[in-house]
Order: C-alpha cells, then structure tokens, then sequence
C-alpha cells in the first residue's frame, strides 16, 4: 500500500526489545514507513533483530535503570531512574528532531516521548495497547498516564475495552480516539501443510491421532495458563484428580467457578507455546512443577516461545486463550481463528469484540476450569460443531482484521496529527 504519509519520516517507540503482541503489532506499521523512518528501542532482544531483518532502521536507548522500573513499581523505583529517565528523554529528542511525528507505542515510550516534547516540539501519536486498570497497572502509573494523557494529538486503541479503559480513567467519556484492531496477514496460516503437523507432534511426542489442545502465550500469571492446567487436570483424571489451586493464587485471578463438574476425557495432550518474556519466571516454574508432581509431562508439553505461530497453530485441534484478567485485545484469538481451529477464550476484555460465543468460537468465564473443561468437551464430542465454529471463525477474522483495514486506520491517525501539527504552525508559527 503507496500512501502520502507512507512518506513521512515517524520515529516509532516502543521499550520492549521482546516479541510481545504490541511489538509484533507495531511490526507491519514500521515495515510499512521503513523508508523514511526508524524504530527506537528503549531495550534490546529478538524484536530488534526481526525489525534489522525487515529492513526497518533501529535506535537503541537502553538503560537498565530505566526499564527495570516496573509498571506496578513504586515511587522510590521510579524516582531512583530520575536521571536516567532524564537522560533517555534528551537523547529521544535528539533523535525526534530529524522526523516529522513520534509515534508512541507502549506505556514507558509514552510517558518518555511525551516528555520529550519539553524539548522538541513534533506531533505525537499515541498507540494505547493496554486496558489501563489496576489488574495491569499501579495506582501511580495510572496517575502518570492520566496527566500525561491529553498531550496526545491522535491516540489509538487497539479495542473498545481498551477506549473504555482510558475514557474511564481519564474522565472524558468523549474523547475522540481512532479504534484500529491489529491486523493479521492471513497468508502464512494459509500455508501450513500436513507435513509440519506431523513433524512438530513427532518432536514434542505428541501421536498424531491425539487431540491436541493449544495455548499461545507468554507464560505470565494473568495469562492463566494455570486455568487451563485444572481444567485438563479434571478432564485426564476426573474429579479427584483437580489441581491445587492455590499454587496459583494471585492478584487478577477472580476465582470465578461454576460448580458442575465436566466428564472425563481421556487421550487428550496440551501443548504451551511461549515463554515467560516479562519477569514472570516463578510463574513458569509452578507449571512446570506442579505438572510434574501429578505426573503429567506425558501429557502436558511447554514448547517455549516459537516463531512459526502458523504451523504450531496447524498441529492444534483446538485453540484456547485464558487470560483472568481482561485481555486488551488478543492477538492469539485471532491467529487461532485464521488457522481454522476452533477457538475457546476467556470472556473479558477485547477478546468479546473478536468472538461471537457459539457462532465463530466459544466463550467461557475468565478464571472458570470447570467451564473450560465442558467447552473442551463439547468441541472433542461435537466435531461437527466445532468445525462451523473454526470456518465461521475463519471468515470473519479474514474479514474484520485484515492488515489492509488496520494500516488505513493508522495512516489515517497519523495523517490527523500531520495535519493538526501543520494548522498550529500556521497559526502560531513562532511557537512550532
Ligand atoms: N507469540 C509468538 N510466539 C510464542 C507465543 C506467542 O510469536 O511463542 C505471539 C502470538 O502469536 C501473538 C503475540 O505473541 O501474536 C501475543 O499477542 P497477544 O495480543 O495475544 O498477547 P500480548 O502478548 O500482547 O499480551
């Protein structure tokens, strides 16, 4: 896609140098304005080196005393990466003075790139992939965000839960915010062959005849990988095989369980495909042991985090996204969709804009296992079911969250804030 802001030089921030879903968002805008643009990144990792490969130009601003405050960090943490912080807003708008918009695309990038005005004055656009509430966030993080909130000139969210979040915290149920849901090329889904199921069950040891169940995602607590353990637990071992739960126990986990219990199924195996990116070792390491203390490694695989999502996805029967908190938007719903697998996913968050329940997927109560394990039943007794549900889900995630549709909303964004940039000059030349 040719467009005239194709041509405008954006300096993209973003502060993770992992592949998170708002990286790999950030992916197909940044290869899109790669001739004219760079990407900066507040850390290194893999998704520089996927950026490097796209041919997109990349800045690295890494200061460990600055990524190392957390996003539920206290105001000691905070104030500690004072000078620091200090130092990587100066270097940013050092940076920002040879393009003609910062386009900010996580938490820490906004609040530095904001600040970054103090010293040169660009057109910001805001990319908001975050449900700003207390289950992801601290209570002075949400305070910065709201302060800095309005020096946005267009901001974008990636879901109406994520626009509801903001409006709530910053009290303007009007303001004006452009909804892009990521866009998915569906290609590579495409191209999955029977050859690479086969080959990837083989090395994880699943049969081929198995029913495979897949859950993609970065280990992380709020994730609920564990969700999915109690309810594969109840149905490998019947009732009494249910898993403790309070191994898991946390902030974000509502606990919200229905009491009926599910029948057993046996010849069932799990594959986890992800790794724990952001600190959430202790986590991975409970799954791992609570996995091995009821004798389920046979069963249950951790694969780790994996490039070729298409072809993992392909040697899945079905797919399942169990989050327990509110999922801003959910990237892997979609992918599940557009490799024609029958999607269950947690009902929260922007996960409820993606799946009709019982016509493209089902929906089950975030935190609920028991739910969860008569959603799994239904899809293995019902194959006839959960293939209209995997078609119908094909269709409209080819539909609703094509690239095209989302790179149109996000150069229309930053066509807004060009344009807004350009009438205030004319205004008040002096002051640009
Ligand atoms: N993903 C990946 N490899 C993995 C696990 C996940 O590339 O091993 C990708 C997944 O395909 C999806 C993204 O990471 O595109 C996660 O995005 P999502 O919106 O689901 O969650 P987030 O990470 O943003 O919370």
């Amino acid at each position: 896609m040719a467009t005239a802001t194709a041509h405008a030089r954006i300096l993209f921030v973003d502060q993770s140098g992992e592949l998170g879903g708002g990286e790999l968002a950030l992916l197909p805008v940044a290869v899109h304005y790669r001739e004219r643009s760079a990407v900066v990144l507040l850390q290194d990792g893999p998704f520089r080196t996927r950026l490097e490969a796209a041919g997109v130009k990349v800045h690295l601003l890494a200061d460990a005393r600055v990524s190392g405050v957390r996003k539920t960090g206290a105001l000691m943490g905070i104030l500690r990466a004072g000078w620091p912080v200090f130092r990587q807003v100066r270097a940013l708008a050092e940076l920002a003075r040879d393009y003609d918009l910062i386009y900010l695309n996580t938490q820490k990038a906004f609040v530095l790139g904001t600040l970054a005005r103090i010293f040169v004055r660009k057109p910001v656009v805001w990319f908001l992939h975050d449900i700003l509430s207390r289950d992801h966030f601290g209570r002075l993080q949400l305070r910065i965000v709201r302060t800095l909130a309005p020096f946005s000139d267009v901001t974008i969210v990636n879901s109406e839960a994520v626009a509801d979040s903001l409006r709530t915290l910053t009290g303007r149920p009007d303001a004006p915010l452009e909804l892009a849901y990521n866009g998915i090329d569906p290609t590579p889904f495409d191209l999955t062959v029977n050859t690479q199921r086969r080959a990837l069950r083989a090395a994880i040891g699943v049969p081929t005849d198995a029913w495979c169940i897949g859950l993609f995602s970065r280990l992380a607590h709020w994730k609920g990988q564990h969700v999915l353990l109690e309810a594969v637990s109840q149905l490998l071992l019947g009732e009494h095989g249910a898993l403790e739960r309070r191994a898991f126990g946390g902030a974000g986990d509502r606990g919200n369980r229905s009491t009926e219990r599910p029948a057993r199924l046996p010849e069932i195996h799990v594959v986890f495909v992800g790794a724990a990116l952001f600190g959430e070792d202790d986590y991975a390491a409970r799954l791992r042991d609570v996995v091995a203390r009821h004798g389920l490694q046979p069963r249950v695989h951790f694969v780790g985090f994996q490039d070729d999502i298409p072809a993992w996805m392909a040697a899945m029967d079905v797919i399942v996204h169990t989050s327990v908190a509110p999922e801003p938007f959910g990237r892997v719903v979609v992918e599940g969709m557009l490799a024609g697998k029958p999607v269950i996913a947690a009902r929260a968050g922007g996960v409820t804009e993606i799946i009709e329940d019982h016509v493209t997927g089902l929906l089950t109560p975030p935190g609920d296992a028991p739910a969860l394990s008569r959603a799994l039943a239904l899809l293995r007794r019902d194959p006839e079911s959960a293939r209209e549900f995997a078609q119908r889900g094909r269709e409209v995630a080819r539909r609703r969250f094509s690239e095209t549709a989302y790179l149109e909303v996000v150069d229309t964004a930053i066509e807004r804030a060009l344009e807004r940039a350009a009438a205030k000059t004319q205004v008040f030349p002096e002051q640009v």
